[in-house]
């Protein structure tokens, strides 16, 4: 489908003499989505338009958040009715950079917030990271959650010991599906071609490597509880990486303490069903990775820690390494955000679009993961984007920077037309919504993601 011209003309239709303040979103996400509530309730009449890079909407909340976690999920219903108020529309298929220009944007609306997330990995950048089978966690999440460009990805089961770089909640959200029960996955949303893989899968052994100690380990007490929890799998701590540490319970934060607390306690605990086993490693930087073509081993640096406040405290390599296996390496230290036009002012070492408390210029600001960078959890991203979207109605009201009528999407319109882009609509999305889960039916699960773009952009045009 070519976009029609007319398409969406009549929505914003208003018979107020008063100018209405235009808003462009770029990202459908948990920022994007919370912003645009937060705008509607605050703003009279705004028009908000969401422009995203994929015909489908919700960001990690569909390519991130663990099949497992269908609960987390639940927060689309919450984007839905945003996207349902008759002063939001929705724009997908639309990418910021490639489709459209920042200039064009600023050109056409009042404001322009920037909520486009965080789509790449950082680098190890050590020796042997392009070996094979050396895939970053975000891949593999992309893999078994149906993100478009991992979907082929050439990944190896066939080895016996999976070894995790970095100790953050998706480190062990991978851990976690890698040592999953199949029969279990079945009934999530997880990609049918993931499951056929993971089936076959020989791993048996899931190393969680971090820099520094127990004390300040990423990870949360919900991900640990339920790896300790997992059926068929034995959680197995090496004791020399906890000695000394329980003296430090007393002057721990309550949350903190309840974590290290747990982790002593299940140093003594053993699953003694378990064919498989989940092994966390204290205090080794992975200094190389080694194999030939294929990744077999990775050599480990010994680190101790220095610094005054615990928590804050640095690795510090000593002049001792060892040795481990891998037959899949998966680098699993954070996600990064993108500048995806040079105009955008952009902080490189930070990974952040530069801004003041959000404010990135007259008229212009970032929320969510691009603007603090890739951590917190859904609901921080919601703080984060409710704050912004205050600061934005704060400079409506006192900045004047609705003084003249824009022309919002109208003014974009042309130059989509020209690059023929098939824009999808909400009402598109729900088409494909509908099959995914028609789908999804049929297999037992809540959905069977679409994982071609061509295939949505097919579905979407359809009569269905
Ligand atoms: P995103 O959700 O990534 O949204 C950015 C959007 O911008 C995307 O839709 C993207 O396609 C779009 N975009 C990118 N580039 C462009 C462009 N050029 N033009 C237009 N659009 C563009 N939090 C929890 O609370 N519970 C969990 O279980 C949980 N699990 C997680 C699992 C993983 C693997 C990850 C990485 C994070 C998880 N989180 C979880 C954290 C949560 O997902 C984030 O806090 C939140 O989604 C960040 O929101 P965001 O809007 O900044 O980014
Ligand atoms: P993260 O929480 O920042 O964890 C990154 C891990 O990588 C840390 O253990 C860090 O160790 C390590 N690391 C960083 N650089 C390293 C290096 N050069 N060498 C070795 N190790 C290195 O990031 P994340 O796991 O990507 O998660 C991102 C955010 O999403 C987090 O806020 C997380 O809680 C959230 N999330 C939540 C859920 C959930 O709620 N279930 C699920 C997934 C993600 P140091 O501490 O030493 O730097």
């Amino acid at each position: 489908m070519t976009l029609r011209p007319n398409y969406f003309l009549n929505k914003f239709f208003t018979t107020n003499a008063q100018i209405i303040p235009k808003i462009c979103i770029v990202g459908a996400g948990t920022a994007g989505f919370y912003a645009a509530q937060q705008l509607i309730k605050k703003l009279k009449t705004p028009q908000i338009d969401i422009i995203e890079k994929l015909p489908v909407p919700f960001g990690l909340v569909r390519f991130g958040v663990a099949p497992d976690h269908p609960e987390v999920k639940n927060v689309v219903n919450t984007f839905t009715k945003v996207a349902e108020n008759p002063c939001v529309r929705f724009l997908g298929n639309v990418k910021l950079g490639t489709d459209v220009t920042l200039k064009q944007l600023r050109d056409a609306y009042h404001v322009v917030l920037l909520t486009y997330g965080a789509n790449e990995s950082k680098k190890l950048d050590i020796p042997g990271e392009n070996l094979k089978n050396v895939i970053e966690a975000r891949r593999i999440v992309g893999w078994y959650n149906g993100t478009p460009w991992d979907k082929d990805l050439d990944i190896d089961l066939s080895g016996e010991t999976a070894t995790i770089f970095g100790q953050g909640n998706v480190a062990i959200d991978v851990a976690r599906i890698l040592l999953s029960d199949v029969d279990e996955l079945k009934k999530t949303d997880i990609t049918e071609y993931a499951l056929e893989a993971l089936s076959k899968s020989k791993i048996k052994t899931v190393y969680l490597i971090g820099r520094r100690g127990p004390l300040q380990a990423a990870f949360t007490i919900k991900e640990l509880r339920e790896m300790l929890k997992l059926p068929s799998c034995s959680t197995i701590w090496r004791p020399e990486d906890f000695v000394g540490i329980s003296e430090h319970l007393a002057n721990l934060s309550r949350q903190k303490k309840r974590i290290t607390e747990l982790m002593l306690k299940s140093l003594e605990e053993n699953n003694t069903q378990a064919n498989k086993e989940f092994k966390p490693i204290f205090f080794r930087s992975p200094l190389e990775l080694v194999g030939t073509d294929k990744v077999e081993k990775v050599i480990l640096g010994i680190n101790k820690l220095e610094g005054e406040d615990i928590l804050k405290q640095k690795a510090v390599l000593l002049d001792k390494t060892e040795e481990l296996n891998a037959d899949l390496a998966i680098p699993s230290i954070g996600y990064r955000s993108m500048q995806v036009e040079s105009s955008i002012p952009f902080d490189f070492k930070r990974g952040v679009v530069q801004n003041n408390k959000s404010r990135v210029d007259k008229g212009l600001y970032v929320s969510g993961w691009l603007g603090t960078g890739p951590i917190g959890v859904i609901l921080s991203t919601m703080g984060n984007a409710f704050e912004v979207a205050d600061t934005i109605v704060n400079d409506i009201n006192s900045e004047n920077l609705v003084d003249k009528p824009k022309g919002g999407y109208e003014d974009i319109k042309n130059t989509l037309i020209e690059k023929n882009i098939q824009v999808i609509s909400w009402q598109h999305w729900e088409k494909i919504d509908k099959y995914e889960q028609d789908k999804g039916v049929k297999l037992g699960k809540p959905r069977e993601k679409v994982v071609d773009i061509d295939k949505m952009l097919r579905i979407a045009d359809s009569s269905l």
